[in-house]
């Protein structure tokens, strides 16, 4: 597949939806571990809403609108510091020019770049601070390299979420200079962001569903 129409995006999001809800118990976990434990349920909440939002939806004009009215669910139900920031993952590329009528490569290369652009504003985080971040930026990187190469979107997905994936592990060696984990110290060593993996699960979720409805 090398892109997909609005109809097979809204489907993809609802099965992204529905892996968060099914992660809940993983992402609470690891959020317990070192940080309050309200991750996964925040995730949850926010994903369970957007699932049924995505179902009872009429008809969308644009890849722009869809994920704009993705973002406004999250940011409207999730609540807390990561709801902010995991709306603001897509809407924050928004300002992109033209109304997308298929989900390609460039379209989510340029979007997330976007996006992280604005979590990274609001939320101040760098890529090293053991957040969210250090997840989307080398998915971001990867997006881009993919779009540069033309190479198609369910390619373009798995070296996303390889790289998503990657970027969690990297957070075990990070200290926490955000969120909670940051009163961890030298306890947070050898423990992943929550954030991080919930970035990682919405790309691989992302991946799995193009590979499965090639
Ligand atoms: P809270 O910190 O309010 O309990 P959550 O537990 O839902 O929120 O989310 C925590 C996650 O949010 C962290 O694992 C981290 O990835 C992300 N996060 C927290 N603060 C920031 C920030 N300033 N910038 C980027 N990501 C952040
Ligand atoms: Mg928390």
């Amino acid at each position: 597949m090398n892109s997909l129409s609005i109809k097979e995006t809204v489907d993809m999001l609802i099965y992204v939806s529905d892996k968060i809800i099914e992660n809940e118990p993983y992402l609470t976990k690891i959020d317990k571990e070192i940080g309050d434990g309200d991750h996964g349920i925040g995730m949850k909440r926010g994903f369970s809403h957007l699932k049924k939002a995505l179902q009872e939806q009429e008809e969308v004009v644009s890849i722009n609108e869809l994920f704009r009215s993705c973002g406004l669910e999250l940011l409207k139900t999730m609540g807390g510091a990561s709801g902010v920031l995991f709306g603001t993952m897509f809407i924050g590329g928004l300002k992109l020019a033209g109304k997308a009528q298929r989900l390609t490569t460039s379209f989510l290369a340029s979007f997330f770049e976007q996006s992280l652009q604005s979590i990274m504003k609001r939320g101040k985080a760098k890529r090293g601070d053991k957040t969210m971040v250090d997840a989307l930026t080398p998915a971001v990187i990867e997006l881009k390299k993919a779009s540069g190469e033309g190479i198609g979107l369910k390619e373009a997905l798995r070296s996303a979420e390889v790289s998503a994936r990657q970027g969690v592990e990297d957070t075990k060696n990070m200290y926490a200079k955000f969120g909670r984990a940051r009163q961890y110290g030298d306890k947070a060593l050898g423990l992943q962001d929550a954030g991080a993996t919930s970035v990682y699960l919405i790309f691989k979720s992302m991946s799995d569903w193009v590979a499965n409805n090639d």
